[in-house]
């Protein structure tokens, strides 16, 4: 399992009855959970589209791309990494949020 990917996130993130979050679940969020859904690199695996690379150009459009890497999300990133910071209780230690 490596650092800072999407597994090594939610594995390191107690069951979710334990910590008794309410998260809504979307079609984004069921697509960045499963992998399952409206991104480039599983549109090409499924021969959908001919291209599976971002539009930021820098690397392949996968969950783990779009969480840790694209560039066009920096901004988002960082504010969700902050806000994440500010929580008491949230469920992934502030040490391994600052490694993300
Ligand atoms: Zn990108």
């Amino acid at each position: 399992m490596r650092e800072g990917t999407r597994q090594g996130v939610l594995q390191s993130v107690p069951r979710r009855s334990v910590i008794k979050l309410k998260i809504n679940v979307t079609p984004n969020f069921t697509t960045m959970v499963t992998g399952h859904g409206n991104i480039e690199s599983y549109l090409h695996k499924y021969k959908i589209l001919d291209n599976p690379m971002c539009s930021c150009k820098s690397g392949e459009q996968t969950v783990d791309h779009i969480l840790f890497d694209c560039k066009l999300l920096e901004q988002e990133r960082d504010s969700l990494k902050a806000k994440i910071l500010r929580t008491e209780n949230c469920p992934v230690s502030k040490n391994k949020c600052n490694k993300i």
